[in-house]
């Protein structure tokens, strides 16, 4: 089929100040590890972040890390260092990195931001939310560095979220209160903590609105896109500074729109992504699929930092209920009924399953649900066989000719 000839993306220009904005929360988390400016949390991306802002940690997420170990193409040679410790090359890729880059002392920071090494916690924070990995990662380094650790555990896979499930998660959060207290050194403040909420809030739903631009045909923003600029809704929810950017962001992209500019050049087919992005390919697909006129503009991932749920009103159970309801944590049934939902509302043409080596957590097709959804909708879908992280489970050659053969299907049944 047709030979790679040039790239047809476009750049957001927005995002040089999301890099200025990125830098500056490095930078000052590497300050306050080497200082002691502010203590440093560490917590899993869909932990209580708010919560550990308001006792005025920096918040340091190893799963972002995680993220740019895989994208600065580090990741496939730190998991054996890993491996040699006894975790397994199955296991979440993420973590296996990380800990890789832990014990060689290789992290992307260094090159990206002139920092030695990764900020050292003074405390450890997870949610099971999202899957057991977390769990196990974070125990990793409260045993290597000898601090302490606290966890959440939230229910699993529930269809309906209940009364009792939210109210199970709000107390476990409030009881942190009292231990970051003591190694904060800070008293809790629950108006700091509301305050902190609504910004959080505020940021996570224009984001919500900035991925909702995707609507638009043709769509002006890409997955691919979309995995660079979630940066902000990860790692700066709750500051003003968040809020600011996806604003000027949305301004940008509804210009696009208003001036019938796509993100791609020719977008003939709509694409949807589910489950983990390929980190060390995401320029390669982002051509791939672009040269082939297809824009992949819409997935599961980016849409799981949207917490409309936050309310100030009542922080400890709406924080709750927001890190239940997202995608990860839910039931088949609900599962489906998302992507069904997306499928329509993104007007998508095709599904693509990333089938993730080392995440099943995030892996959604194992179970049939792609097969189901295809019937429900009459949308065909293809199953991409990769990784998050570990490059050594990606085949580009493979992914290419399922992909031609994928887009050639659509031709078909246009
Ligand atoms: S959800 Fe997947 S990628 Fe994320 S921490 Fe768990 S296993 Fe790793």
């Amino acid at each position: 089929m047709s030979e790679i000839i040039k790239p047809k993306r476009k750049i957001i220009k927005s995002s040089s100040v999301m890099n200025e904005y990125m830098t500056d929360y490095f930078l000052d988390l590497d300050e306050s590890a080497r200082t002691g400016k502010k203590k440093v949390a560490w917590c899993t991306s869909v932990g209580p972040a708010e919560l550990l802002h308001s006792l005025g940690f920096a918040v340091h997420y190893p799963e972002n890390h995680g993220a740019m170990l895989g994208a600065s193409r580090m990741a496939t040679d730190l998991i054996p260092i890993a491996t040699k410790e006894g975790y397994s090359p199955d296991i979440c890729s993420y973590l296996t990195s990380d800990i890789g880059s832990y014990i060689s002392g290789n992290t992307p920071l260094t090159r990206a931001f002139g920092i030695k090494q990764i900020p050292k916690p003074d405390v450890l924070i997870f949610d099971t939310n999202q899957c057991r990995d977390v769990q196990d990662w974070m125990e990793w380094y409260a045993r290597r560095l000898n601090v302490p650790i606290f966890g959440i555990y939230a229910a699993k896979y529930p269809d309906v979220i209940s009364d009792t499930h939210i109210k199970h998660l709000a107390v476990q959060t409030e009881e942190l209160i009292e231990p970051l207290e003591k190694i904060s050194g800070n008293k809790f403040d629950i108006d700091k903590l509301r305050e902190i909420l609504k910004l959080s809030r505020e940021c996570t739903e224009l984001w919500g609105q900035v991925l909702d631009t995707a609507k638009a045909i043709p769509s002006p923003l890409t997955f691919f896109d979309g995995t660079i600029q979630m940066g902000p809704a990860v790692v700066l929810r709750g500051t003003q500074r968040a809020v600011d950017y996806y604003q000027l962001l949305l301004n940008e992209l509804n210009q696009r729109i208003a001036d019938g500019v796509g993100a791609i050049e020719n977008e003939k087919y709509r694409l949807y992504w589910d489950g983990m992005p390929i980190w060390g390919r995401l320029r390669a697909n982002s051509e791939l699929f672009s040269n082939l006129n297809a824009s992949v503009i819409a997935s599961t991932y980016c849409n799981s930092w949207i917490f409309s749920s936050f309310d100030e009103k009542d922080p400890f159970y709406s924080m709750a209920k927001a890190y239940l309801e997202i995608f990860i944590v839910r039931s088949e049934e609900s599962k489906v009924k998302y992507i069904e939902n997306m499928i329509e509302r993104f007007k998508i043409d095709g599904v693509l399953y990333h089938d993730s080596k080392t995440c099943p957590a995030n892996s959604n097709c194992r179970y049939g649900m792609n097969k189901r959804i295809e019937k429900t909708t009459g949308i065909p879908s293809l199953v991409i066989n990769g990784d998050l992280n570990d490059m050594r489970c990606v085949s580009d050659e493979q992914m290419k000719t399922n992909v031609e053969a994928f887009i050639e299907q659509l031709e078909e049944n246009k």
